[in-house]
């Protein structure tokens, strides 16, 4: 028994509003929180398309989708997770922020409310600390596109109570996830190893090594991956993997994690990726073709 009947989820990006689809259908009262109402629009709108596509291939019944959505709740007002069994948090990747953030739900949520972050490449213990509740603070890293994807990273740290890993296991099963449970240190497990390969890839094509979509055919083709890295960037979206990288290369000091000048200067110039229409392809036709790097368009 994971004692988890309500969840709340703070941010409703790329990410959040994933958690918040995949709790709502696996039938929890979901109630998502972002600072503004365009964002939860924007995220409100990706849940419908993916829920729609899932009824179209026949994964889930028209019904189910209706149940899902009638789960989920969609508030400006943080004091709406109150009453919530476990918090996700899924807001931009920076300390200072989430940690004002968790100062502000501690004074809201009972004693009993588990504090989880998804966090990619800050330590767990780095925002438990900053908490009352060490002991109930855990680290629930899932994968992009959340609903599609099995495996979830679950971080414990030094203060994690045995009681609270046990409910974020057993929570991590009940979504239908598999998970695995890592050290807290930067990067977990997956992307202590896939963010060097991703920013390796920059490199590749910086120098000229082959174009944008050879680059990701060879890797799809030749390592049987399902997306090229250049391709999974824009997917993950370039901002965020530039803040995961300047995380892991102050945390490691290895060249391995520092970004590529275009990968910094793409950023720079608001091509995040797929979620702004421009990143390393061309999103606003269909299918994406490679965008113009060289001339600064990006
Ligand atoms: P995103 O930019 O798509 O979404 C972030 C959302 O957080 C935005 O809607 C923003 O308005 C909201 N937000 C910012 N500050 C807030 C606050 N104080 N209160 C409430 N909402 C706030 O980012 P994302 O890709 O969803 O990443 C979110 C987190 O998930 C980051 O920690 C990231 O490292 C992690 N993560 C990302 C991926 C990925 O593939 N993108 C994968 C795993 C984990």
């Amino acid at each position: 028994m994971t004692g988890i009947q309500k969840v709340g989820v703070v941010g409703c990006g790329l990410m959040g509003s994933g958690i918040a689809q995949t709790a709502a259908a696996a039938g929890f009262s979901t109630t998502v929180h972002d600072v503004a109402e365009p964002f939860l629009a924007k995220g409100r709108a990706g849940i419908l398309k993916s829920l729609g596509r899932l009824v179209e291939r026949e994964k889930i019944t028209a019904e189910s989708r209706d149940q899902a959505l009638a789960r989920l709740g969609f508030v400006t007002d943080l004091s709406a997770l109150r009453d919530c069994d476990i918090v996700i948090e899924a807001i931009t990747e920076e300390l200072e922020l989430k940690n004002k953030l968790w100062g502000e739900l501690d004074r809201i949520c009972g004693p009993r409310t588990i504090f989880a972050s998804n966090t990619s490449s800050l330590t767990i213990g780095s925002m438990a600390t900053a908490t009352a509740r060490p002991d109930r603070f855990v680290g629930l890293h899932f994968f992009n596109p959340v609903p599609m994807m099995p495996l979830v990273e679950v971080v414990r740290t030094s203060t994690t109570s045995a009681e609270t890993l046990d409910r974020a296991l057993a929570f991590v099963l009940a979504l239908g996830k598999e998970p695995v449970v890592a050290v807290d240190r930067p990067g977990f497990i997956v992307n202590l190893l896939l963010v060097p390969f991703l920013l390796d890839s920059v490199r590749a094509l910086e120098r000229g090594t082959a174009s944008t979509v050879h680059l990701d055919r060879a890797i799809q083709l030749g390592c049987g991956h399902p997306m090229g890295p250049l391709s999974l960037l824009d997917f993950i979206g370039l901002d965020t993997v530039v803040r995961i990288a300047d995380i892991m290369f102050n945390a490691y000091e290895d060249p391995r994690y520092a970004a590529p000048p275009l990968l910094r200067r793409m950023t720079e110039d608001g091509h995040h990726g797929k979620k702004t229409g421009k990143g390393f392809y061309d999103y606003s036709v269909n299918p994406p073709v490679p965008a113009d790097l060289d001339s600064g368009k990006a």
